[in-house]
């Protein structure tokens, strides 16, 4: 593993040093009930019930699933059918804004005592792993208080281009990351160390967390060299510790829990002031971006209204992503709402937009050489032309399809631009569909 899967990338971190600044209240937001991995919430607003920043308006629906609650005081306009940005759809909330962000009078910091309380209440805050995933927190939080964990890994690496999230978190609000830190210390203390993991574009991040950090002999700030995607679970895990994460299996089966550093200093924000995570900052950058910004809104903003907010060209816009470029998935629809794991939103113009030409594999195998999972996504390619159903469900299986993290190296460096990563996508869902059918 140690030879396989980094690249280089231009890292395009052009508000590396802004800070974010807050949009305006949007006059709606959307809610969709699925906006991380795991179950769908449940709505729990009727059409018409008025509700304030804070209000939960959907309840986990089981383990690994997240709360979702109102981030604007206002009035529940529909609970309706939603198409999401990757195809699948669910239910979602639309509430309009009546522009005064009234809090919740119910909202109090938690009581916070014991391991499980924390879990508790990081679960009733609907937080999900901020780095892009959106994994609910509240499931690791369980894994590192139930398993044998050693260590703990603070997640700052931000790998990918154009996104300083993180970065900015590191820097304006290291003080959250401390006491985050210091929460995870407290109420899970079996693991013997905690290393909060830096690319090494990020000098000033770097030098904030290490001078917070001096004082305490169980956190380690390692800074990383900036390589795609360094901040990738596995590939953290591997070059930090040295531990291979078996295919299916979690971080917490090797020893190890990893949280995202933003997440980490919400721990601290939302223990001070019980304010669910309902706002979130997304880095706004790409060509058709007059003014690029990291941008503080409320989760369910259109992206018309933030990319509004960032001055963007939209006569020249070619396509927007959800996320950077490399993990990015397209937007169909301006009115669309950013979402709880939405870390960036990258808007592109006409002519960077424009389809490239594709030109036959020459079988180089450059894609295999740079992934980082050890896959070779030429084989999905080829497994997806069988068109026995079962047969090529064989074929995606033993070629391990589903340990693909849509990282996108595979495209990055194929000299074919062959469509790979889409490929590796459809192949996924496709033997998980099959997979699906025989347990039924
Ligand atoms: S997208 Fe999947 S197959 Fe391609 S490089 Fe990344 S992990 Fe490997
Ligand atoms: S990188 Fe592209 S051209 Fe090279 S083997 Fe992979 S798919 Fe073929």
């Amino acid at each position: 593993m140690s030879k396989l899967g980094k690249i280089k990338l231009p890292h395009r971190k052009h508000t590396a040093e802004m800070k974010d600044s807050r949009i305006p209240t949007p006059s709606v937001v959307v809610l969709p009930m699925s906006q991380y991995i795991g179950a769908p919430a449940i709505p729990i607003v009727k059409v018409g019930q008025t509700v304030c920043v804070g209000t939960k308006v959907a309840e986990a629906d089981g383990k690994v699933s997240a709360a979702i609650h109102s981030p604007v005081s206002g009035t529940v306009k529909k609970v309706g059918d939603f198409l999401l940005a990757n195809g699948k759809s669910c239910q979602a909330i639309t509430i309009e804004s009546d522009g005064e962000m009234t809090m919740d009078p119910g909202i109090t910091p938690p009581t916070v005592t014991n391991a499980e309380e924390l879990c508790q209440a990081i679960r009733e805050s609907g937080l999900v792993g901020l780095g892009g995933a959106g994994f609910p927190t509240a499931n690791k939080l369980e894994n590192a208080i139930s398993k044998n964990i050693d260590t703990i890994i603070v997640n700052g690496a931000e790998c990918e281009p154009y996104i300083t999230v993180d970065n900015r978190t590191m820097i304006d609000g290291a003080e959250n990351v401390v006491k985050g830190v210091k929460i995870i210390e407290e109420y899970i203390p079996g693991p013997q160390q905690i290393i909060v993991a830096i690319e090494n574009n990020k000098p000033i991040a770097i030098k904030k967390m290490t001078e917070a950090f001096a004082g305490d002999p169980k956190v380690k700030v390692v800074a990383l060299p900036s390589e795609y995607p360094q901040g990738a679970e596995k590939t953290l895990v591997y070059t930090l510790l040295g531990r291979v994460i078996p295919d299916g299996k979690l971080p917490s089966d090797v020893g190890c829990v990893m949280f995202n550093v933003t997440s980490v200093a919400f721990f601290a924000h939302y223990l001070e002031t019980g304010i669910p995570y309902v706002w979130r900052t997304l880095t706004v950058d790409g060509s058709a971006v007059k003014s690029p910004k990291n941008v503080t809104a409320p989760i369910g903003t259109s992206l018309r209204d933030i990319l509004t907010f960032c001055d963007a060209d939209f006569d020249n816009l070619g396509k927007v992503l959800y996320g950077g470029p490399m993990m990015g998935i397209a937007a169909y629809d301006l009115d669309a709402p950013i979402y709880k794991n939405t870390n960036a939103l990258l808007a592109l113009s006409k002519a960077e937009s424009l389809p490239k030409k594709q030109y036959p594999c020459i079988h180089c195998g450059k894609c295999v050489a740079h992934c980082p999972m050890g896959l070779n996504p030429t084989a999905f390619v080829k497994a997806m032309k069988i068109e026995s159903k079962d047969e090529r469900a064989e074929a995606l299986q033993s070629a391990n399809v589903l340990s693909c993290i849509d990282c996108g190296s595979c495209s990055y460096v194929c000299p074919s631009r062959r469509p790979l990563v889409e490929n590796n996508k459809l192949a996924k869902n496709d033997l998980r569909a099959t997979l699906a059918s025989k347990k039924n």
